[in-house]
């Protein structure tokens, strides 16, 4: 598979030590593959994730799915700026840019500053991967 931005060989890395990803070892993008997210099928999924809707404001991008090819599409991350790609044909996975993923922890962080409660922020982003999975299960559909 080549990376969907700068075209060079994805190399397999073991993501924190959870799940096995593709990264660019160029830009540092890395691609989730559906696969990939179902190993986090067993993991444990806060309620108040669910809480407002994962994407806003798609749009397309000239940037091809590592898997088919296709164009993938791109989304706003909640309503944090943050644009995230993914492969809107097949569903095959998602891609982020470098520090996308920490982008995003850094938001759990905030997110849990904000509601007083102490929440571990690697497992929000766990949350998160999980939720992308679902996402990518109900347009499979
Ligand atoms: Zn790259
Ligand atoms: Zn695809």
């Amino acid at each position: 598979m080549n990376c969907p931005k700068c075209s060079t060989d994805l190399a397999k890395k073991y993501y924190k030590g959870m799940i096995e990803i593709d990264s660019c070892p160029d830009c540092r993008g890395m691609w989730l593959d559906s696969l990939e997210l179902d190993k986090l099928e067993d993991m444990a999924f806060d309620d108040d994730m669910h809480k407002g809707s994962l994407v806003h404001f798609q749009s397309k991008t000239d940037f091809p799915c590592p898997h088919c090819g296709a164009k993938m599409d791109e989304f706003q991350y909640r309503l944090y700026d943050l644009k995230l790609d993914y492969c809107s044909e097949s569903a095959h996975g998602f891609w982020l840019d470098a520090g996308e993923d920490e982008r995003v922890i850094a938001f759990m962080r905030q997110r849990a500053g904000d509601i007083q409660r102490k929440v571990d922020a690697e497992s929000s982003w766990k949350q998160m991967l999980k939720e992308m999975h679902l996402f990518l299960k109900k347009r499979k559909k």
